[in-house]
This record gives structure tokens, C-alpha cells and sequence, in this order.
């Protein structure tokens, strides 16, 4: 139980007990002393004609003296006394003591991804504390070097897995094109086609989740055009499936870099088609309210289960994977989407559509 309460209490309260206990051992003993010291000296006059003696008397027990209740009275307050002035100075001398560890923590709780690698401050003391902080300096660059490694090898291995795929893209178009090819080689080629076009989109995920993606410039963005640009480069796929994409048309814009977020709205505009049934529809809106601006893309798709609403932002997450590959899926898209909007402080989530499918919502502030 004890573990529960905070250092700082528990500190107090054991020092508090330790105390305590010394105090009521040592007001027990001075009794008892008290007690055997009143059995020694007790003595009374005697007087005898015009003279004073003293003589030694056997008293009734020291215990029933006044002068004892009054010095067991006062023992027991004198303990009282110290136990509380020694439990409060424990109080603030544990807070004093205990503040270094209290900073450290505080520094470590501003560390997250973006800021691994920013060392935290070493203290002036040569103590426990500054080793610790050298410590967790040195496990966050040891950490900071293995993810950019990681980053650095997935962004490389895709880079030069495009140059490759694009050429065999080409080979395989050319190919196709010539006169001399039957049914089942045409059925082949568009096979491979298909299978490549999967492997490049999936380079492309990787590559833009690789991507720092951090903001070089914040600049208005109108949402309007940035949605018709998107709607009009996601045409075919949605023509493919006879999916029509409303727009409505708003003034709103946000605070950021017009690359990134149309990388934002084409990976939710292309979730909604292509995981919505063919001949539905998929709208997406921009308002402005007090503070902030709100997006949402709504589809009439198979929509996402509750409990895995918050999952679907992670990176390589599909609902049901046979599905998501079957479309062409990566997992990757809304795991960019979060970490772009981050960059921009904005946040997503998604709710379902009535009657049917998923809405993804987004809160810029203004
Ligand atoms: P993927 O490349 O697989 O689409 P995403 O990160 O874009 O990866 O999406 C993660 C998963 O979330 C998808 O595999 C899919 O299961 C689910 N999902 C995303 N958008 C939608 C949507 N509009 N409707 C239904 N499910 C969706």
C-alpha cells in the first residue's frame, strides 16, 4: 500500500514513524529513571525544638506524587512537540532533497520522438542525480541513432527500389503493346502490372513515411483548390468504381505547407473510395468555427469496428488485411496523415457515418 503514495509522503511518514518511536522510548526511560530517581532522594524535614533536620522518609509511591504526573504530563506533550516539528521539517527537508529527482523527471516527460536526441541539462552537483541524467542522455542518442538508422535504411531501400520498378513498368507496357501477344500472355502482363503498381504505391507510402515531414515554411492554405486538386488526380480510381466526390465549397483555410497537406487529403480521399462499395458517395466539407477548422471526409463504406478507431493511425495497421491488400493497401496512409497533421497541431479521429461508413474528422486551430 505504501507503495502507492508518493516518495515524498513515503518519506515523510517513515521518518515520521522512526521518530516517534525514538521519542516514546525515550519519554518511557526518563520515567522510569524519574520514578527511580524519586525513591532515592525523597527526603522531609523533621523538626525538632528550635531546629530543622532533614530526614530521610520512605514515601508513599513516587507514582502517586503530584511532582510525577506533572513530568509524565510534560514528557508526553514534550513528544508530541517533536514528533510533529520533526515530521514537518522531514516534510519540507524531503522536498528540498527529493527536487532534483522531481526536475529530472519533468525534463524526461518533454521527451518524445521529436526531441530524442536533445540531451537534458546536467545538474551542478557531482551526485547520483547527474549520473542518472548522463545515463538517460546517453540511451536517448543511442536511440535517436538506431530510429534515423532505421528511417535512413527504409527511405534508401525504397529510393532504390523505384528506379527498378519503373523500368519494368515501362518493359512491361511496351511489351504489351506489341501485335504478337494471345489472350493468356495479355492476362499475364496486366497481372504483373497490377502487382507492380501495388509494390509502387507501397514504396510511396514508405518513402513519405520516412520522411521527416517537418514544416519549412507556414503559409495560408486555401482548402478549396487543394480539394479539387486532389478529387481531380483521385478521378479515375473513382470513375473506375462509378463513386462520385462532392466537394462543398468553402473560403477556409489553414495555417501550413500546401505539399503536405494535400498528401493528407489525397490518402483519405483515397481510403474513402477505395474502400467504399461501387456507385456511393464520398464528400468531404471545410468549416470554420470559433478558433478552429474542422474537416470531414465522409464515405458510404464498410466503415471502421469501435475498437479499432484509434489503431487504424498506426503505421502498417489494417482493419482486415486480406481486404486492405486486395485494394492495394500499405497501412501506412493514415499513419502519414497523423504525423503531417501533428506537424501542423491538428488532430483526427473517426466516428461512423449514418447510416453507414466512416467519417474522419480533422481540427485545425485557426
Ligand atoms: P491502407 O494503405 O491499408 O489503406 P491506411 O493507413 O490508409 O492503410 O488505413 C489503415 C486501415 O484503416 C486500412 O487498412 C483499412 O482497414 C482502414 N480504413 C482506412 N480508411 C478507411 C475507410 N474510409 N473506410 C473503412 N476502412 C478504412
Amino acid at each position: 500500500m505504501l507503495k502507492k503514495i508518493p516518495l515524498r509522503i513515503r518519506f515523510v511518514l517513515v521518518a515520521s514513524m522512526f521518530l516517534l518511536v525514538s521519542c516514546v522510548a525515550l519519554m518511557l526511560l526518563s520515567n522510569v529513571s524519574a520514578v527511580q530517581m524519586m525513591e532515592v532522594i525523597t527526603v522531609a524535614p523533621s523538626i525538632s525544638g528550635d531546629s530543622i533536620a532533614m530526614t530521610s522518609l520512605t514515601p508513599a509511591s513516587p507514582i502517586d506524587q503530584p511532582y510525577y504526573h506533572i513530568f509524565q504530563r510534560k514528557t508526553a506533550i514534550a513528544t508530541a512537540v517533536i514528533v510533529l516539528v520533526g515530521s514537518v521539517a522531514t516534510y519540507f527537508a524531503s522536498g528540498y532533497v527529493l527536487k532534483p529527482i522531481c526536475d529530472l523527471s519533468k525534463e524526461v516527460q518533454k521527451r518524445n520522438i521529436e526531441n530524442l536526441g536533445q540531451p537534458i541539462q546536467l545538474p551542478q552537483s557531482a551526485d547520483e542525480i547527474r549520473q542518472l541524467t548522463q545515463s538517460f542522455n546517453q540511451m536517448m542518442t543511442d536511440l535517436q541513432r538506431s530510429f534515423s538508422l532505421q528511417k535512413e535504411f527504409s527511405a534508401n531501400a525504397a529510393h532504390e527500389l523505384r528506379t527498378p520498378l519503373a523500368v519494368m513498368q515501362a518493359k512491361l507496357e511496351i511489351f504489351a503493346l506489341s501485335e504478337s501477344q494471345n489472350e493468356a500472355t495479355l492476362e499475364m502482363v496486366s497481372a504483373m502490372n497490377r502487382q507492380l503498381e501495388r509494390l509502387s504505391k507501397l514504396i510511396e507510402d514508405l518513402l513519405w513515411f520516412s520522411k521527416d515531414l517537418s514544416l519549412e515554411r507556414r503559409e495560408p492554405v486555401p482548402l478549396y483548390p487543394l480539394f479539387c486538386d486532389v478529387v481531380e488526380e483521385l478521378s479515375e480510381l473513382a470513375k473506375r468504381k462509378s463513386i462520385k466526390i462532392n466537394i462543398a465549397e468553402t473560403d477556409c483555410y489553414v495555417m501550413g505547407q500546401d505539399r503536405l497537406l494535400e498528401r493528407v487529403f489525397y490518402n483519405l480521399l483515397e481510403n474513402a473510395v477505395k474502400y467504399s462499395p461501387p456507385h456511393s458517395q464520398v464528400t468531404i466539407t471545410a468549416e470554420k468555427e470559433p478558433g478552429l477548422v474542422r474537416i470531414q471526409v465522409a464515405d458510404q463504406g464498410d466503415g471502421i469496428p469501435e475498437n479499432f478507431r484509434e489503431a487504424v493511425f498506426e503505421p502498417f495497421f489494417r482493419v482486415d488485411k486480406s481486404r486492405s491488400r486486395a485494394v492495394g493497401g500499405s497501412g501506412l496512409g493514415l499513419a502519414v496523415c497523423k504525423k503531417i497533421l501533428e506537424r501542423h497541431h491538428a488532430q483526427i479521429t473517426v466516428r461512423p457515418n449514418k447510416p453507414l461508413g466512416s467519417i474522419f474528422k480533422i481540427i485545425f486551430p485557426s
